[in-house]
Formats: structure tokens, sequence, C-alpha cells
């Protein structure tokens, strides 16, 4: 949905910025070639804010070429080099934050203080932790392990990395595919979601001014179908990380692998939210809404799916309903707000659809409207809390991606844990109790990558994020994402200078 007029230039001026273009290839910024023009909306008031060429397969080609061109040089630095580079970027990531937190704002609707203290300094805290993980590369000591040779393994960059980002995160998602590749010797192309190129490309500007050689980090900003397909299936890309929806995973998965590449996929959520009686319900309560609503929901985390035991349950309701009717929601721009509008009309549209089709077998306790007044034209959606749905309910199965939280009870222990694995994903899910027992077994049983106890959301450069099930496979950040980004060869010497080995003799002649 477009309205007449462009967003105010002051948020961040996106149509000068990137006047040669929407692609970062060999360290510039060119126009696309597709022939193809897409427009980047302000999902605040439906105002144009950029509109670029799409890249098209040619463009794709030449980023990776300019990758394949950067990656002996690259890989050849040595880790301190590398280390160093990484340094400087943290540096110039740092400098240049607000900028980025406006860029990210207008492109996605995030409230100004999101950006400013999540997305922003998570990224630069991000690169600050590549710049020492990359000379802590580890692997098994040396040794005798035959008795006649020393064998010893070596970690080594894979080559040209294709990787995929969604729209929920485009800041954030670039520094995760790009830190840990570049930090562990390969080269880059990246393909944002054609809706949020913008924080994508300033940061591959940054990567330059930090004296990053240039190929060593390319932006195409095309269409999946395009450019993203051409990508993953191209024969100089070594290895395919992609993070978006399963279905869309599913399709990169088929491309990768006929062309034998290694696949790195983090995919849908629907984390479960499991509240036991003796928890501390106003802890739990609070972080309900902040889990639920951070990102106006549209983070794979997010908490979607509360399950609270019976003695508890009627309370929990009331209580998040009420602490939701306080969210700001707003202008992204202004400071005191709160929730801003989800990334486009039409995802704003699949959300309400969800709600609207809930009504008919359960209860929306608050929310299930799009606010009127200044807020008409924008993508908004009102904070929505459900309760009473069924187990196999669509609002329960299906990721909706915007503020809405599904409200469950439960009885026994073990059919709370039973219901929290009761999804086909296994991203992140939550435990609260002030019992130790039950909530170390819940984090035991729980099928998810991330268990938090008596919290839900944080996330932290040291630890890994990466999915169970249908959520994918492989990690981001920490030391983990390394074992995606790099291949283990082993070496093995022959000590016994002795021209007939004895194992030969399986192969030829008598001992
Ligand atoms: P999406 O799957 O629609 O798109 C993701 C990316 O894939 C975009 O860049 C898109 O252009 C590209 N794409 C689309 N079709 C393609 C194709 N055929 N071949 C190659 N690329 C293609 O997801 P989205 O709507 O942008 O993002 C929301 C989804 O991302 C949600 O499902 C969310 O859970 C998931 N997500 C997961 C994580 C995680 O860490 N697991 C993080 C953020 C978002």
């Amino acid at each position: 949905m477009h309205y007449p007029g462009t967003a105010t230039p002051d948020r961040f001026p996106a149509q000068d910025r990137f006047a040669a273009g929407a692609q970062y290839i060999a360290g510039r910024l060119v126009a696309g070639t597709s022939g193809h023009v897409h427009t980047v909306v302000d999902p605040a008031t439906g105002k144009d804010v950029l509109s670029y060429e799409l890249a098209g397969t040619a463009d794709v080609d030449a980023a990776v070429a300019a990758a394949r061109a950067a990656f002996p040089g690259w890989a050849g630095a040595t880790p301190g080099e590398r280390s160093d580079a990484l340094h400087r970027l943290a540096g110039v990531l740092a400098d240049r934050a607000e900028d980025f937190a406006r860029a990210e704002s207008l492109q996605c609707g995030k409230p100004l203080k999101l950006t400013r203290e999540f997305d922003v300094p998570g990224t630069v805290d991000n690169a600050a932790f590549f710049a020492g993980a990359a000379r802590h590369l580890q692997g098994q000591s040396a040794g005798e392990y035959s008795g006649d040779h020393t064998s010893y393994v070596r970690r080594e960059p894979i080559g040209v990395v294709g990787s995929i980002a969604p729209w929920n995160y485009p800041l954030q998602m670039a520094a995760w595919k790009i830190l840990p590749a570049v930090a562990a010797g390969n080269t880059i192309v990246l393909k944002p979601a054609e809706l949020t190129p913008l924080t994508s490309l300033l940061f591959a500007q940054a990567v330059t001014d930090a004296g990053i050689p240039d190929g060593v980090v390319n932006i195409v900003s095309g269409t999946g179908r395009e450019a993203g397909e051409h990508l993953v299936g191209h024969p100089d890309v070594a290895m395919t990380s992609f993070t978006g929806s399963t279905a869309v995973g599913r399709r990169v998965a088929e491309i990768a692998t006929a062309t034998v590449k290694r696949l790195h996929l983090e995919l849908g959520g629907k984390a479960p939210f499991l509240v036991f009686d003796d928890a501390d319900l106003e802890a739990a309560v609070h972080g309900a809404v902040a889990g639920s609503l951070i990102n106006t929901g549209q983070d794979c985390t997010a908490a979607t799916r509360a399950y609270v035991q019976r003695p508890l349950y009627e309370a929990f309701v009331e209580r998040t309903a009420a602490l939701m009717e306080t969210v700001r929601v707003g202008d992204p721009s202004a400071p005191d707000t709160d929730l801003g509008p989800l990334v486009s009309h039409a995802q704003r549209d699949r959300v309400a659809g969800f709600v609207d089709r809930a009504r008919g077998y359960a209860r929306v306790v608050t929310g299930g409207a799009t606010p009127l007044g200044d807020l008409a034209n924008g993508a908004y959606y009102l904070p929505t809390l459900i309760a009473d749905a069924a187990q196999d309910s669509e609002v329960v199965r299906s990721e909706i991606f915007g503020p809405v939280l599904v409200v469950l009870p439960f009885d026994s222990d073990d059919e709370g844990i039973a219901l929290a694995n009761d999804t086909p994903y296994g991203l992140a899910a939550s435990a609260w109790s002030r019992d130790v027992y039950r909530a170390n077994r819940a984090t035991r049983e729980i099928q998810a990558g991330c268990v938090w106890v008596n919290d839900h959301i944080p996330i932290i450069s040291e630890m890994p994020h990466g999915g169970y099930k249908s959520s994918g496979f492989g990690k981001d950040m920490s030391a983990y994402s390394f074992d995606e980004y790099t291949q283990v060869k082993h070496v093995m010497f022959d000590n016994t200078a002795v021209a007939a080995k004895d194992w030969h003799r399986t192969v030829f002649g008598d001992r």
C-alpha cells in the first residue's frame, strides 16, 4: 500500500545516500540491472523511502566474482590481521550508531529506542566479539594416533559464502551472517530482503571504511526468486547460510543440496512460554508482554504460545491483557513509543487475518484491531491476547509473526512440557518457576536451541543461536558459528621414512 509523498528525509535520507544504487559490489555502490524497480516503504506512514533497481542474475554473478577474487588474499591474512580489521569495523559501526538506528527504524518501523538500545549496540558488540574470536579458532591437538604418523587438523575457510537474510532484523542478520564468515577467512555475498536493504548497505560501506579489502563483503539487493535462487545455485558459491521462513528454507535446501553446498538454516519458530504454578506471576506477566511484543512480535524467538498451569491461568490472562493495554503504540521516531507498525501493510493484513479467523474458535481478550486516527495510514496492529484456543488451532500451530500472544492452560508438568514440544519448530522456549528441579527438567526436556529460565528473549554474542527440528540447523553467533564457516582438514605426516611400510602387505607382498 503506497501513499503519496516521501518519508521525512531527516529520519534518514535514503534516496540521497543510495543515489548510486542499492548493490554493493567490490567495494562500491552500484545500480542493479534486473530491469525491475523496488520501492522501500516506511511502514509507519506508507510513504516511499527509496526506489532502487533490484539485483538481477548478472549482478549476483559480479558479486560472486568479486568475492571469489578477494578470497585468496583474505583467507591468507593472519588471524591477527583479520582481528585488527574487525576491531576497526566495530569502531566504525559505533561511530555511525545513530545513522544505523535511524535507517533501521525507517525501513522496518521499529521504535528508535529499540534500534538505539538493541539492534545497533548488539551489532557493535557482535563485531567486537568476532574481532576477538578470530584469534581463537581452535582445533584438536596434534598427535601420533597411528604410532607411525603425526596427525593434525587444520580449520580452513570454505570460500565464497552466499547468505540470505529476512526483513525482521536486517542489521543484526547482516552482522550475524557477515562477521563469523569473514572472521574465519571467507568472503561473502549477502542478499538482504528486498523490503529492507538499507542497513546491510551501510554495513558494507563500514566494512570498506574499516580498511577491509574490496570484495570481501558484497550485497545484492534483489528478490528471493531471482537473486536469491541464483546465489544459492551458483557454482562458485561454496556455502549457503539462510535465515528466513521454514517454507523458503526447504526450497533453498533443495537448490543448495543439488549443487552439493554446505548449508546452514535458521528458520521459523513458535516459542512456548511455560508458566508453572509456583512461578512469580508478576515476572511471568512482564516477561510475556515483553517477550511477545518485541519488534512488534516479528521475532523468530518471540513468546507466542503461553502455557500456564491451571491455578495461575485466569490471573495470568487478566494481568497480561491489562499490561498489554498500557503499551504505547505509535510513531517509531517518537522517544516514548513502545510498539511500532509491522514491517508492511501486507504483513499487518496477514496478522489481522489470523486474529479474525480465531474469533470463530477462541477468545480475543484484548487488541485484535488496527488503531485509527493519526496511525491509520501505517501498518499498525494493537497488542493482542488470545485465550482458550485449542492446541490444534491455527493460532497455536502457525507462525503469526505479529504482536499476538496465545494463552492456553495445562494441568500436570508432564502435560505442560508435552504441549510445549507439540510443534514442528524448536528455536527457543522459556520456563517460569521458582523450583530449580522443575525448571531444570524443563530445560532438559524442551526441544529447542535455547531455553530461558525466568526470562525470554535476551541474546548475547558469546552464546550460540540456532534451532532444533524444523527451525533448522547450525549456529549463529558465538565460537560455535565457526563450525559452520570452517572446514576441517586432516593432515597426516609419515614418521617412519620407510619405503616398504608395514601396512602395504594388505595390498601386495608378505610381511
Ligand atoms: P522469507 O523466508 O520469506 O524470506 C527470507 C529471505 O529469503 C528474503 O531475503 C527473501 O527474499 C529470500 N527468499 C524468498 N524466496 C526465496 C527463494 N525461493 N530462494 C532464495 N531466497 C528466497 O522470510 P521473511 O518473511 O523475510 O522473514 C520472516 C521469517 O524469518 C520467519 O519465519 C522467521 O521466523 C524467520 N527468522 C528466523 C530467524 C532464526 O534465527 N531462526 C531469525 C529471523 C527470522
